[in-house]
C-alpha cells in the first residue's frame, strides 16, 4: 500500500505539470505493472518443491537415492547436467523464443487463437515454457480463470528467477509416468545413467514423452516413443538443430530401456548420510564408485565361502590415506540378506576389538621412553592383583623382543607394558582419537582394555591405523566432498609409527606362498589381526602409503565360532581387497623420519652392549627419548675355585675368590624356567659358612596379593595359594600365617592354606638364607 501512496503522489506532480497527454500514455504502461506489483506482494510465489536425496560418489554419479517426502522420484539436476543437446532439443519442441518472451509469448498465443477459431481444434503452442512451469507448481483445471492465474504466475517466475533457472526447474518437474519426475530421475530410473551422458537420441525421448506421459510408458509402449521420437528427430533435421549424421544415428538408435530399480551401491553408507544430511537435495559423498564396487564384490564372494562355517558377517571401511576419505563402505556383505541381519551397519557397531588396539599401546610405550623395537621383555605367567593374562595358545615364551610380542600378538607383555605405560594415560590417547567407548568407559577400565575389554567400531580402528601412514597424525574420517579442511591431531611421534610400521610388516601373508615376495605388483602392506574373546570378531586392519582397510568378520548375533579367528577368516579378505584397488601402485614404502636413530644393542637383553655382550643386532630408537642404560644381561659372581659355592664380601676367603659371569636373570624369569623345566646357567649355592644375613634379595611374595581383600565362599573351603620369587641361591623357603608355621617348601613351590575365619592375616615368607618377608591381606567370607 505504501507503493500505491507514493505513485499517488508522484501522479500528483505530474498533473501540476500539465503533461496530461504523457500522463495518458504513462497510465496505459505503468498500470498493469503496478497491478502486478500489488499481486505480487498480496499472492506471493512459493516453490515448495520437494526433491528425492540423492547420493552422489566422487564420480558425481547417483550411488544411491531416497523418495521425497511425497514419494516421488523426483531428483534435483545439477547445472552441469543440462547438457546442450538436451537443451536444444527441449527449447526447440516447447518453447524456441524462451530466452527472448517476458514469460508469455503474444504471437504463440496469437497464433494458438486464431488457430483455435479456424480449425476448431485446441493446440498447445501457446505455453511457454515458464507457463508450464507455473502449472507444474500450481496444477489447475484449464479453465480460462486458471489459465489468468497461470499467466500471473509466469511473470512472478520471470520476475524472481533468471531464464536458466526457470528452465531447471522445468526439467526438474516434468512429468514420466507413475511417480517419476523430472529428466534426472527418469535418465537414471529409465537408462541408469547421469543426464550428462544422454545420447541424442535419449535426449529426445525424455524431450517427448511428457507430452503424454501416461500413454508413453517406457518399457511398455517402446515402439511408439520410438515412432514419436523419430517423428521429432526429422523435425530436427529439417530444422538444422543438430548435424545430420548424428540425427541419423540417432533415427537408428533402438529403444530397449525398461523401468529400473533406483541404485543401492553402498546402503549402509547411504542411508547413514541421508539420515545426517536429510535436508540436502544431493549428498556429495567421497566414496569412490569403483573401490566400493569391488569391495562389494570381493566381501559377497568370501562370506559365501565362510557361511559354511557359520559365519554370515562382515563389513569393511577403505579409507585413502592422503585425503583421509571414505572410499568405500560396507556395512555388511550382504544388505537384502534378512536371516542373519544384513542392515545391520558392522561399521559402527561396538564390538570387542580382541588384540588390534595393541600397536596404539607399543606406539605409546616407544613414545614414552619405555622400550624399543629390540628391548628383551618376558612372556611369562603374571598376577595383577588377581588379573593374570594368558596367551591366545596358552603357553609362554619366557624372553622375547618387544617386536617378536607385537608381531605374534602376545598377551603378557601387552599387560605388562600397559601397566608400564598407565591405563589411563592409554585411554586418554584413544579418547584424543575419538574412541567412543573409551570416552564413555573411560574410568572402569583395567588392564584387560589392551586384550579387547572396551567395545570399539571398525570406523574408529581404521581411522587411528591410518595414522600410522601419516607419521601418527590422527585425522577424522571425511564423508563429504565439500568438507575439505583435514583436522590433524598428533597421537603417535613419526619415530613410533614408522616402529609399528615395520614390525607389522613381519608376518606371512597370507596370499604369498612361502613368504616369496614373488610379485613386484603386489602392493606392500602393514597389519594386525584381532580375536575377540569367545571368537566372536575376527579382525584384520591393514594399510600403507595409499590406503587404510579395516575388515570385520563375525556374526551380528554375537554368536561365537571355533573356527573363527583374524587370520584365517579375516586377513585374506583384507588382503584380496588390497591386491585389487591398489594393484600396481607405485608408492614407496615409509622412510624413516629424521628424529629417529639406529644403534648396535644387546639381543640378550636390547639394551646397548656392553663390554661383556657379544651377540649385538642393529636398532631403531628414538635420541633423547629411548632408554640409553647398558647391558647388564651379566654379572659378575665372587666363587670358589672349584665352583660349588658363591661369596659375598663378608665372606671372601683370604685365599682368594674366582670371579665369574653368571646371567643376571629377573625372578620371574627364573620360576618361568624352573617350572618349564628350562636348563639355565644357576649361581652356585652361597657360601654355607656364611655369617651374614642378607637383606637384599628378600622373596617376593607373588600370591596372595599384598593389600588386596579376599572374598571366599565359606561353604567350598576355597584354599589360597602362597608363592614367592626368591633369589636364585635359594633352594628351600618357609612359609609362615599369623606367626604360625604353616610348610618348608622347595624355593618355586605353590603351597596351599585354607583361611578359617574373617580378618587380616599376616603372611609371612623365610629363606634358607634367613631373609624374610612379610605381607598382609584380609578375607571375607560370603
Ligand atoms: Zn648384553
Ligand atoms: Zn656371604
Amino acid at each position: 500500500m505504501r507503493n500505491l501512496k507514493h505513485t499517488n503522489y508522484k501522479l500528483k506532480q505530474l498533473l501540476h505539470k500539465k503533461n496530461r497527454w504523457l500522463l495518458g500514455t504513462a497510465l496505459v504502461l505503468l498500470f498493469p505493472i503496478v497491478v502486478f506489483i500489488v499481486l505480487n506482494k498480496l499472492y506471493p510465489l512459493t516453490i515448495n518443491v520437494s526433491y528425492s536425496p540423492v547420493i552422489t560418489a566422487s564420480d558425481g554419479s547417483v550411488i544411491n537415492a531416497f523418495l521425497s517426502s511425497d514419494d516421488k522420484w523426483r531428483m534435483q539436476l545439477e547445472p552441469d547436467e543440462i547438457i546442450p543437446v538436451l537443451k536444444q532439443a527441449v527449447l526447440l519442441k516447447e518453447d524456441r523464443y524462451f530466452y527472448y518472451h517476458p514469460g508469455v509469448n503474444p504471437a504463440a498465443i496469437v497464433r494458438a487463437a486464431f488457430n483455435n477459431l479456424t480449425t476448431g481444434k485446441t493446440t498447445s503452442g501457446a505455453s511457454t515454457i515458464t507457463m508450464q512451469v507455473a502449472r507444474l507448481l500450481y496444477p489447475k483445471d484449464r479453465t480460462y480463470r486458471n489459465k489468468l492465474i497461470e499467466l500471473f504466475r509466469a511473470g512472478q517466475l520471470e520476475w524472481n528467477y533468471s531464464k536458466d533457472e526457470i528452465l531447471q526447474l522445468y526439467l526438474n518437474l516434468v512429468p514420466y509416468g507413475g511417480n517419476i519426475e523430472g529428466v534426472k530421475a527418469a535418465s537414471i530410473l529409465y537408462f541408469h545413467q547421469s543426464p550428462k551422458q544422454l545420447s541424442l537420441a535419449q535426449a529426445v525421448t525424455l524431450t517427448v514423452i511428457p507430452n503424454k506421459p501416461s500413454s508413453l510408458r517406457i518399457g511398455e509402449q517402446n515402439a511408439r516413443i520410438v515412432d514419436f521420437r523419430n517423428k521429432w528427430l526429422r523435425y530436427y533435421k529439417q530444422e538444422q538443430a543438430f548435424p545430420e549424421t548424428a540425427i541419423q544415428d540417432a533415427l537408428n538408435e533402438p529403444l530397449e530401456a525398461t523401468r529400473l530399480e533406483a541404485p543401492k551401491v553402498a546402503p549402509h553408507f547411504a542411508y547413514r548420510m541421508f539420515r545426517k544430511y536429510k535436508s540436502q537435495p544431493i549428498i556429495k559423498t567421497t566414496l569412490n564408485r569403483q573401490v566400493q564396487e569391488k569391495v562389494e564384490q570381493l566381501a559377497y564372494n568370501y562370506m559365501q565361502r565362510l557361511r559354511y562355517q557359520n559365519i554370515h558377517n562382515a563389513a569393511v571401511l577403505v579409507i585413502n590415506n592422503q585425503t583421509k576419505v571414505v572410499e568405500a563402505y560396507l556395512g555388511s556383505a550382504d544388505f537384502s540378506e534378512v536371516a542373519h541381519s544384513g542392515q545391520v551397519d558392522g561399521v559402527r557397531a561396538i564390538r570387542s576389538p580382541g588384540s588390534t588396539l595393541k600397536p596404539f599401546l607399543y606406539a605409546a610405550a616407544f613414545d614414552r621412553g619405555l622400550i624399543t623395537p629390540k628391548t628383551i621383555i618376558s612372556d611369562v605367567p603374571i598376577d595383577y592383583a588377581g588379573y593374570r593374562p594368558q596367551n591366545y595358545f596358552g603357553n609362554y615364551s619366557g624372553n622375547v623382543t618387544i617386536e617378536h610380542a607385537l608381531a605374534t600378538s602376545l598377551n603378557v607383555p601387552a599387560v605388562k607394558l600397559l601397566d608400564q605405560v598407565g591405563v589411563h594415560s592409554f585411554v586418554q590417547k584413544l579418547q584424543q582419537a575419538d574412541f567412543s567407548e573409551m570416552k564413555a568407559e573411560g574410568d572402569q577400565l583395567g588392564l584387560s582394555l589392551i586384550l579387547g575389554g572396551c567395545g570399539v567400531k571398525l570406523e574408529e580402528l581404521t581411522a587411528l591405523y591410518a595414522a600410522f601412514a601419516n607419521q601418527g597424525n590422527y585425522s577424522p574420517i571425511r564423508w563429504l566432498q565439500h568438507d575439505s579442511t583435514i583436522v590433524t591431531r598428533q597421537v603417535f611421534s613419526p619415530a613410533s609409527s614408522f616402529m609399528i610400521n615395520q614390525i607389522l610388516t613381519q608376518l606371512l601373508r597370507p596370499d604369498l606362498p612361502h613368504n616369496a615376495q614373488n610379485s613386484s605388483h603386489l602392493p606392500k602392506i602393514a597389519w594386525k589381526t584381532g580375536t575377540s574373546y569367545g571368537r566372536k570378531d575376527a579382525w584384520s586392519i591393514g594399510y600403507n602409503k595409499n590406503y587404510t582397510v579395516g575388515v570385520w568378520v563375525g556374526n551380528f548375533s554375537g554368536e561365537g565360532v571355533p573356527e573363527l579367528n583374524g587370520t584365517d577368516s579375516a586377513t585374506p579378505l583384507l588382503f584380496d581387497i588390497f591386491n585389487a584397488i591398489d594393484y600396481n601402485s607405485s608408492n614407496s614404502w615409509f622412510s624413516p623420519p629424521k628424529t629417529i636413530g639406529n644403534r648396535a644393542v644387546c639381543t640378550e637383553s636390547g639394551k646397548p652392549g656392553n663390554t661383556f655382550c657379544n651377540d649385538q643386532v642393529m636398532d631403531t630408537f628414538i635420541p633423547g627419548i629411548s632408554p640409553v642404560a647398558k647391558c647388564s644381561h651379566l654379572k659378575k659372581v665372587p666363587v670358589s675355585e672349584n665352583g660349588k659355592y658363591a661369596f659375598c664380601t663378608t665372606c671372601q676367603p683370604q685365599s682368594g675368590v674366582t670371579l665369574k659371569w653368571y646371567p643376571n636373570y629377573a625372578p620371574e624369569i627364573l620360576t618361568f624356567f624352573d617350572s618349564e623345566h628350562i636348563p639355565y646357567q644357576r649361581i652356585p649355592a652361597h657360601n654355607p659358612n656364611c655369617s651374614r644375613i642378607f637383606h637384599d634379595f628378600a622373596p617376593v611374595i607373588t600370591s596372595p596379593t599384598a593389600e588386596m581383600e579376599y572374598i571366599l565362599e565359606q561353604e567350598e573351603r576355597q584354599k589360597l595359594m602362597l608363592h614367592c620369587n626368591a633369589h636364585n641361591e635359594v633352594k628351600q623357603v618357609h612359609w609362615y600365617i599369623n606367626d604360625k608355621f604353616v610348610k618348608t617348601a622347595a624355593a618355586n613351590e605353590n603351597v596351599f592354606f585354607e583361611p578359617e575365619k574373617a580378618g587380616k592375616y599376616k603372611i609371612s615368607c623365610t629363606d634358607d638364607q634367613g631373609r624374610n618377608t612379610n605381607s598382609y591381606i584380609s578375607v571375607q567370607f560370603l
